[in-house]
């Protein structure tokens, strides 16, 4: 069995459909794919209703969260899995996220034109296309204006990943971890040791969160070294957490393939029977 957790699409910073994910996940022999867009579960839908037969979608979604008790903050994705979609105070806090995402967008915009640089709003809604706004957005209007020539050049220090780099407002990660339990979901730390993305978590915080109910961490990850994914799973044996493996798939807007990294069988099935919020579902 062929699992991967972690995956995203036109609903956030991917570059394949919700229905294209499915049908990716099905030509890469995959057996369980999870859509997991930024802040958002408006792919779900659109993925259930295209699943090739036999593929088994796990429904979630990645959530932008952050530690706010030491500074500077810590910046952290958690993956939330097999809630129930329509929690209240969890879709107000992914709609509160998701709006601090628009102002991000709108403000690195003014950002880039005061350097002279002519991108526009409307052209970075336009690659959104209605999804979470993000910056893979952003890098796809440097690159049309030759100023760097793939996303991954878009996110070194000169452009967005300092320079023009500004600040949303995230989800409390308690919070976060309490609303997506609430929910019904279980909740998996995405990528911990990826520095190439800021500040890795430190293992302290991931303790905390683990006694605050966070269910797994991801230690598969490409952004891991081979040293990063040992110590994830020792640390995960030390908190009594399930490690997960996964590709975090971007279609185009990443190198990584989709299944390029897998879950162990018997984590998928300890998930499944601990969600309650929504259940996996399977094409026929
Ligand atoms: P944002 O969520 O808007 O802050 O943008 C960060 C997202 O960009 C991450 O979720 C990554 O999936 C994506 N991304 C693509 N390429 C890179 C890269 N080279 N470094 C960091 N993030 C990247
Ligand atoms: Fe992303
Ligand atoms: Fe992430
Ligand atoms: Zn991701």
């Amino acid at each position: 069995m062929r699992i991967d957790l972690h995956a995203h699409s036109t609903a956030s910073d991917g570059t394949d459909s919700p229905a294209a994910l499915t049908a990716e996940a099905a030509a890469t022999g995959l057996d369980v794919v999870a859509l997991t867009d930024h802040d958002t579960t408006a792919g779900w839908e659109a993925a259930t209703a295209a699943l090739p037969a036999g593929v088994t979608l796990v429904r979630g979604a990645e959530l932008s969260g952050r530690w706010y008790g030491d500074e500077p903050t810590v910046g952290l994705h958690l993956l939330a899995y097999l809630f129930d979609p329509g929690h209240a105070p969890l879709v107000a806090e992914l709609a509160r996220v998701r709006r601090s995402r628009e102002h991000r967008a709108e403000n690195t915009v003014a950002l880039l034109n005061a350097d002279g640089i002519d991108v526009t709003v409307p052209e970075i809604r336009r690659y959104a296309a209605g999804g979470t706004i993000g910056r893979p957005h952003l890098a796809q209007a440097l690159i049309r204006r030759g100023l760097v020539a793939t996303v991954d050049e878009a996110f070194k220090p000169e452009w967005l990943g300092r320079r023009y780099r500004l600040a949303k407002t995230d989800i409390d990660v308690f919070t976060a971890v309490r609303l997506v339990n609430d929910a019904g979901g279980v909740t998996v730390l995405a990528h911990p040791r990826a520095s190439g993305r800021g500040h890795i978590v430190p293992d302290t915080l991931i303790a905390e969160l683990a006694a605050a109910g966070l269910w797994g961490v991801e230690a598969d990850h490409t952004d891991h070294s081979a040293a990063d994914r040992a110590r994830t799973r020792l640390l995960a044996r030390d908190l009594g957490l399930r490690v997960t493996g996964s590709s975090d798939y971007h279609g185009t807007n990443k190198t990584v393939r989709l299944g390029a990294f897998t879950t162990d069988p018997l984590v998928y099935q300890d998930m499944i029977s601990t969600a309650t919020g929504a259940a996996p579902v399977t094409g026929s």
